[in-house]
């Protein structure tokens, strides 16, 4: 799928989902971080490399290396996004393309899980060390 027809039908999904937190932009790193160890505790995934980079709401991820490039005030959306390509690529779900359909079902998951939880209602205190 195009990147920008996937981005696309990420916000529309993201919008039926009733994802409120799309457009909340996440301030301090030390709760991005931790919505990213809490996501990656809940699936069952190795934390990535995490770098900031920027201000632009965007990111990037470079799954073999298992980096993710964030910008310093990232949206939830970006974080999921690009934490999706992660666990997607060490479960092996997307093959050699990388805006597939599961990483959409990925996405959608993460989005849940973190609705669920309500993380930028009240974050919880910051976790121990990695
Ligand atoms: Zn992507």
């Amino acid at each position: 799928m195009a990147r920008l027809k996937f981005y696309e039908n990420e916000r529309i999904m993201l919008d039926k989902l009733g994802f409120k937190p799309r457009n909340n932009r996440i301030t301090e790193k030390k709760h991005i971080l931790l919505v990213i160890k809490k996501l990656c505790k809940h699936f069952k995934f190795d934390l990535p490399d995490v770098r900031f980079y920027g201000n632009s709401d965007s990111g990037s991820a470079k799954v073999k290396s298992r980096v993710i490039r964030l910008d310093h005030n990232p949206s939830y959306q970006v974080v999921i996004h690009e934490l999706a390509h992660i666990y997607n690529h060490d479960n092996d779900l997307d093959g050699e393309k990388c805006h597939t359909k599961k990483l959409m079902r990925t996405i959608k998951k993460f989005a849940k899980y973190i609705m669920k939880k309500q993380y930028w209602v009240k974050p919880e205190p910051e976790p121990v060390n990695p």
